[in-house]
């Protein structure tokens, strides 16, 4: 569940993102179009890509009743650092109107610190995953 809420987030922060950077215009075009800004985009739109199949790939095993101890783990800590980065890129993307209570890309990168450890911890499920993977048996 914590999983598909970061996925949520993470997408609302790159549609926020991939907007504003479609509308602020700086030194006459408009930030879209510098390269920088372009990286920020891609990566975000590439994690939150890979994000969505682990989170559908562990709702699958788990609609068909089969353990998935390691991939909910993964989905998981993967969702969630991703919606974190999201967030983090959104905020430098929208500049100073990042902090703005204006814009909602505020209260993104607030939520998504919660789900670094509402629902376990980066570090525990990074534990969990180890564990799964039969490290140290
Ligand atoms: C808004 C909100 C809603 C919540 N909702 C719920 C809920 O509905 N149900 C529920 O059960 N809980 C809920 N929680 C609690 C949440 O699950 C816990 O905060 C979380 O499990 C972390 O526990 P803790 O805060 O006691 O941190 P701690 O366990 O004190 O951890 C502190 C730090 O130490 C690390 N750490 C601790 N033990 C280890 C270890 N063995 N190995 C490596 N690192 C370790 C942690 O990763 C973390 O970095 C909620 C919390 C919040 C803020």
């Amino acid at each position: 569940m914590t999983a598909a809420l970061s996925l949520g987030l993470a997408r609302a922060a790159y549609d926020a993102s991939f907007r504003y950077a479609n509308e602020r215009v700086q030194f006459k075009k408009p930030i879209g179009k510098f390269q920088a800004i372009q990286m920020k985009i891609s990566t975000m739109a590439t994690e939150i890509e890979a994000s969505r199949l682990m989170v559908y790939n562990a709702t699958r095993m788990i609609d068909r009743g089969e353990p998935c101890m390691k991939e909910a783990s993964m989905a998981k800590y993967f969702a969630s650092e991703t919606a974190c980065r999201a967030a983090d890129e959104a905020t430098r993307i929208f500049g100073s109107y990042g902090y703005s209570m204006e814009y909602p890309v505020q209260r993104f990168w607030r939520d998504t610190r919660f789900l670094l450890f509402g629902g376990g911890t980066s570090e525990i499920l990074q534990v969990i995953i180890a564990r799964e993977l039969g490290l140290g048996k």
